[in-house]
């Protein structure tokens, strides 16, 4: 295991070294070939027994120096100063096959001084389903964590009932948050921060250090790739569902994906975790709520840009303005491709928004309404359509026609999502030790843009799921 932990390099306050913590059973239920090759790792030694123990936390090769970070956050708007990885241990890190950087992050791997009243571990449920959004989400084409493996503990964990245990071991750019920055700044440790944001820099902007004014140019790079992430959520009807402060990476991947689900049927307010009652991070709310973010990001980072802190605020505003024209920027252009247009016009917005409109009364399906634009007589009956339609057709004829638009719609528009009616399936058949339908599912969420007529069914009324949970 070629792993250094470049993250154990900084001081002791930014992490807790921590070691093993034994399991009754580890046994593999998941290694991700392909993704281990990548990143240098050899596939055979990790499914082996000693390969197994380091992904479930049971026991680590020598040299290998696991930290569970420590970071803070706003949690559904409200301050934590300490959060940490309360089930997670930080590997190490490499360089994979295209030369970047990665890190292996272990979650639900036992109890660390972070842990509060948690007990460190997770359940078979929310690993699986963590496992099949990041892989969808890659194959889509969005900035994500990776699933390398998942691991049975072969104990049980203790959520309303007892439940199988499990480790997730994934894979980030860096794992680094708006709160791991925040936790620096709570403490007014401006040693620490400068600490971090040069590591962050060095890590996901080099080029930035050689530049004057490095944390400034820093802030806007997490703003600029957090709004383009948050616009391709939107493009794909993902809704994050947990977007506090401490699931917000300056690597701009998304991260940490708990209660994280798909739109079914168009509904801008929708939410699924059944933690957020209030819809603080519905489907439609995400952009605001990550400029939110961001501007409690470049209060963290005001030590840093300038010594007197109104100048500081200054030359932060004008950046974190930024957020709304790049998100508007890279939505548009996602989106006009969902319908087919190669090129920007006046009037393109609303010919967008009468789609949406219809979708929302109409109740129907985000994904497959666009995905049929394709061959618009498959839509069904969506009320209002023909004369939009038309509109559209009119556009399309200013944009190089029918056949052109036709491929550009096959090409952004998904067939498959992981729905959640068929997350919940293959979670149910692995509590029955029935892995087959996981493998089914993550072929076909892997494949998103393959027809795929079992997989890209929306659910009925009885199937439909309407709460999502932590984990
Ligand atoms: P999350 O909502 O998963 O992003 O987690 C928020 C915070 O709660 C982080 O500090 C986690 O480490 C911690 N946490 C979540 N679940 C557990 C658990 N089962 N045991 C210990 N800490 C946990
Ligand atoms: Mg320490
Ligand atoms: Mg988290």
């Amino acid at each position: 295991m070629q792993l250094v932990n470049r993250y154990a390099t900084l001081p002791p306050r930014f992490y807790a070294r921590m070691t093993a913590s034994p399991v009754a059973a580890p046994r593999l239920l998941k290694l991700n070939v392909p993704l281990a090759r990548h990143l240098g790792l050899d596939p055979e030694w990790l499914a082996g027994p000693e390969g197994v123990a380091l992904l479930a936390g049971h026991a680590f090769p020598e040299g290998l120096t696991p930290v569970a970070t420590a970071y803070a956050g706003h949690q559904f708007g409200q301050f934590v100063p300490q959060l940490g990885d309360g089930r997670a241990l930080l590997l190490g890190d490499g360089v994979d096959e295209d030369g970047r950087p990665y890190e292996i992050q272990l979650k639900g791997s036992g109890p660390t001084p972070f842990s509060r009243r948690g007990d460190g571990r997770a359940a078979l449920g929310p690993v699986l389903r963590e496992y099949l959004l990041s892989e969808a989400m890659a194959a889509l084409g969005v900035p994500t964590t990776r699933a390398l493996a998942a691991v049975a503990t072969g104990e049980s964990v203790i959520r309303e009932i007892l439940l199988p245990g499990a480790v997730f071991a994934r894979v980030a750019a860096s794992h680094i948050r708006v709160g791991s920055f925040q936790y620096f700044a709570a403490r007014q440790d401006v040693e620490g921060l400068k600490a971090l944001a040069d590591f962050a820099i060095a890590r996901h902007y080099p080029d930035l250090a050689e530049g004057n004014a490095p944390y400034l140019a820093f802030f806007g790079a997490v703003v600029a790739a957090q709004a383009r992430l948050i616009a391709r959520w939107m493009a794909l009807g993902f809704i994050h569902g947990v977007m506090n402060t401490d699931n917000c990476a300056v690597s701009g991947e998304t991260i940490d994906y708990g209660p994280a689900a798909f739109l079914d049927e168009y509904d801008p307010g929708k939410s699924f975790s059944s933690i957020d009652q209030g819809g603080r991070y519905a489907y439609a709310n995400q952009p605001r709520i990550g400029m939110w973010n961001l501007a409690r990001f470049a209060e963290a980072l005001l030590p840093l840009i300038a010594e007197d802190a109104e100048a500081a605020a200054a030359a932060v505003q004008p950046v974190l303005m930024r957020f709304p024209e790049t998100f508007e920027a890279e939505f548009g252009a996602l989106m006009r491709r969902k319908i087919g247009l190669a090129t920007q016009e006046e009037g393109d917005k609303e010919l967008l928004g009468g789609f949406l409109d219809l979708l929302m009364h109409a109740k129907a399906d985000f994904t497959l309404s666009f995905r049929r634009l394709d061959d618009p007589d498959r839509l069904g009956d969506l009320e209002g359509f023909p004369a939009w339609r038309a509109q559209w057709e009119a556009r399309l004829e200013r944009d190089g026609g029918r056949d052109a638009a036709r491929a550009r719609i096959l090409a952004a528009c998904p067939a498959v999502i992981p729905r959640n009616h068929r997350v919940e399936a293959v979670i149910d058949a692995a509590l029955r030790d029935d892995f087959a339908p996981f493998e089914a599912l993550l072929d076909a969420v892997t494949h998103p843009f393959r027809d795929n007529p079992d997989y890209e069914r929306p659910p009925t009324q009885q199937e439909r799921v309407h709460a999502t949970f932590c984990g």
